[in-house]
């Protein structure tokens, strides 16, 4: 009898939530400054229906239960709270769970919330699908310096793919923190500096995950991360206070977030740091005034790890319990393992300090989701242990990951042509710890990545070049100082052709709580290029790590540099790619490299001072150590080929706010090879109500240039380019002058100017 209940309400509840088919309304705008274009997540009024007849059934326990969210015992990216969650899902005390996959272990869980809790109410799974699930793509800001929107919409899709075909449906996932500073270890999680860069990643990402139709069992929920302003923690400490004006906040940081609710993400993550003296998980400024009203997000808010139990040790919250009231009020929908809401909602709610309204309103949220998700209709789409072997480590994502890894590696140097290394090599010295490493692809949030799948620089240039004699040593270890295989690796060094090269950082020096005080090579490796470079060969060092580093002296102590990140799986087959020239580097920085950690923070949109640098002039704004410019500017990177741009023209001198302005360049690929390159647009608002920065990106087009071949680019404005906040904080552009610079970097670049009248 038990048992036909059981199915009884579980159809019940399947038809309630028949399939979805309306997921095309989600918003696809491109525009992150423009208001929200839809309500995506309740614009379905069957959904609605359903949701609201299930809601109609539960008790304030249960809808107390569909807010609580905890880490399955596998994995657990925080402190551990070990609960009974078996037990909690049985009395549909738990809304979701994180952290566990696996088709056979999801149904092991969601058999326990459909079959066994009073409402049969399906559970989400998340899980931090950061940069690929089994097949590992690079890093995020890796990917970042590809500037090629479609290849990272393609990596996030494949990752859903597999993580979907491991019983997950929801990813925490894009990071669109922006990062200016080095010294935060989880810069590697992000899009690097830019905004507009930064906006169209972010939409790129979420597109990626949750492709066309969230009720595909091959798509994912996604989840943008963290709301706000996580990225500019005070010194780069992990963790820390953000303090900033509302300008740069509107203006800077907040951008990507908008640009992620506008491609239709369904959930948000709250961050862990206070934002100008309130947390941001007690934050109802941001959560409610501009995440709901002003931008008219609908889905779902999730917080960080613990941290509504952290807004106890931010000192805005006597006790749990008060950071619960404090969350709720703000807008919080789903505490992400503290278990403040499961302990205490229920009491407040009798207190009388929240309504059950309140409570209701998170609930319908999630339960939104769920049916959005189609698990109304079957709880057990997502494990399907046939799909999961058809499709987890599939070699067309694994060739995609090799692909995208390669338009990731940025070169930052090439002297005298010395890469691609097309010239017959007999001997390649390869020296440096990480060479023989595959942990160190895998990056600081390698998901469900094996590390045994992943190439090594050693296995991808032993499959690059068959017949050339590769001797490997170490020289010194990654980390720790010691300089006793310095002999041996300059004797190898002697003995060879070319020098490889391999430094940089082990994949656990970057990430959540990995902040450096100093950003230089760990270890002793500085001093092992040292001693190798004395014996002159030619030396290609190639970098492995997860955030710009200060690499001056490294920059003269060689004739090529090859920045390879942390590059996934296929890493070491992507860098001998590279080497080999059968890719030709593409990718440019998304984040300013400085020379030394004294310039951080730096970032090439600053503000030009009222006495910008003048090496003549004692007074004016400088350092008497080190020059303003950065090692590599934002934008930076290399070819095997040269182009070169022409003067820009542009469509009219002068324009009006109704007016489009087109922006054309001539591109020349001058060099052997045909080649990418990202022609970058940035602009100048000359004089403002306000300082405005030395220069913004607006636009970029990546474009396949043959060797020998001139191509126009053209770029449109039109005045929504050119607003900003205004000194009364309204949005909107000012007439006047403005300086548009094209180029292949943000520092070398063509001018011209233009008149907005208004
Ligand atoms: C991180 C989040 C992550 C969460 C769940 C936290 O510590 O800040 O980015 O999604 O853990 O693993």
């Amino acid at each position: 009898m038990k048992q036909f209940l059981t199915l009884f309400m579980f159809i019940m509840l399947g038809l309630l939530g028949c399939k979805n088919d309306n997921q095309s309304s989600v918003s696809k705008s491109t525009d992150s400054r423009t208001p929200a274009t839809a309500n995506v997540w309740f614009s379905d009024p069957e959904i609605l229906r359903r949701t609201d007849s299930v809601i109609a059934l539960m008790t304030l326990d249960e809808k107390i239960g569909q807010l609580v969210l905890y880490t399955s015992d596998w994995d657990v990216t925080g402190p551990v709270i070990r609960t009974n969650y078996k037990d909690k899902i049985k009395a549909g005390m738990v809304g979701a769970l994180f952290n566990a996959f696996t088709p056979d272990y999801i149904r092991e869980i969601q058999k326990v919330a459909v079959e066994e809790s009073r409402l049969h109410i399906p559970l989400l799974f998340g899980y931090d699908v950061i940069h690929g699930h089994r097949t590992i793509f690079p890093l995020p800001i890796a990917e970042a310096c590809s500037w090629d929107l479609e290849a990272m919409q393609r990596s996030a899709r494949i990752a859903a793919i597999e993580a979907a075909a491991e019983g997950i449906n929801w990813t925490f996932a894009p990071m669109v923190d922006i990062a200016r500073d080095p010294r935060w270890g989880r810069v590697a999680e992000g899009a690097g500096e830019d905004t507009y860069l930064g906006s169209r990643i972010a939409e790129a990402r979420v597109l990626g995950f949750q492709g066309d139709n969230l009720a595909d069992t091959l798509t994912v929920l996604a989840c943008a991360k963290h709301f706000a302003a996580y990225g500019a923690a005070q010194a780069g400490r992990d963790y820390h206070t953000v303090d900033m004006s509302e300008r740069t906040l509107r203006g800077e940081y907040l951008p990507p977030y908008q640009a992620a609710i506008n491609a239709g993400v369904a959930t948000v993550m709250t961050s862990f740091n206070d934002l100008n003296g309130i947390p941001a998980t007690a934050n109802r400024w941001l959560l409610t005034d501009i995440l709901r009203n002003e931008w008219g997000f609908n889905g779902m808010v999730v917080t960080d790890y613990t941290s509504v139990n952290e807004l106890v040790s931010h000192g805005i919250a006597a006790d749990d319990k008060e950071a619960a009231l404090l969350s709720l009020k703000a807008g919080v929908d789903m505490d992400m393992q503290g278990s403040a809401y499961y302990d205490y909602l229920k009491t407040l709610v009798n207190e009388k300090k929240v309504t059950e309204e309140e409570i209701t309103q998170g609930a319908r949220r999630i339960i939104a989701q769920k049916f959005y998700l189609g698990l109304f209709d079957d709880p057990y789409r997502y494990c399907s242990e046939q799909r999961r072997q058809q499709l987890v480590y599939h070699p067309d994502h694994l060739a995609a990951a090799r692909e995208i890894a390669s338009k990731s590696i940025v070169l930052l140097k090439n002297d005298k042509n010395v890469l691609p290394l097309t010239y017959p090599v007999k001997k390649i010295a390869l020296i440096g710890a990480l060479a023989t490493s595959q942990d160190v692809m895998l990056g600081c949030w390698r998901a469900a990545g094996d590390t045994t799948k992943a190439i090594s620089v050693l296995q991808g240039l032993k499959e690059a070049f068959p017949t050339a004699q590769i001797e490997q040593t170490n020289g010194c270890p990654a980390v720790l100082e010691s300089e006793s295989g310095f002999a041996k690796a300059v004797s190898v060094a002697k003995s060879s052709d070319v020098i490889i090269m391999v430094l940089g950082e082990p994949a656990n020096l970057s990430g959540e709580a990995s902040s450096r005080t100093n950003i230089n090579l760990p270890g002793s490796q500085t001093a092992l290029l040292r001693e190798v470079r004395k014996t002159g060969k030619p030396l290609i060092l190639i970098l492995l790590n997860g955030r710009p580093l200060a690499l001056e002296e490294e920059y003269n102590l060689c004739d090529a540099m090859v920045e390879a990140w942390h590059a996934g799986t296929m890493g070491g087959h992507a860098i001998a790619d590279i080497i080999t020239g059968k890719s030709v580097p593409s990718a440019k920085l998304c984040m300013t490299f400085p020379r030394n950690l004294g310039q951080v923070p730096i970032f090439y949109n600053m503000k030009n001072t009222g006495r910008p640098e003048d090496p003549n002039d004692h007074y004016t704004s400088k350092y008497l150590d080190s020059p303003n410019s950065p090692l590599f500017p934002f934008g930076f990177g290399l070819s095997y080929t040269t182009f070169e741009y022409s003067e820009p023209k542009l469509s009219a001198a002068k324009i009006t706010e109704n007016d489009q302005l087109t922006i054309t360049v001539e591109v020349k690929n001058t060099g052997k090879f045909d080649a990418q390159e990202v022609v970058q647009l940035y602009i100048r608002d000359d004089v403002g109500s306000v300082t405005r920065p030395v220069k913004e990106l607006k636009g970029f087009e990546k474009q396949l240039i043959k060797a020998g071949e001139t191509k126009n680019v053209t770029f449109t404005i039109t005045i929504s380019d050119l607003m900003f906040y205004r000194q009364d904080m309204t949005w909107g552009a000012e007439a006047g002058t403005f300086t548009v610079f094209v180029g292949g970097n943000s520092r070398d670049v063509k001018e011209a100017k233009f008149t907005l009248q208004m």
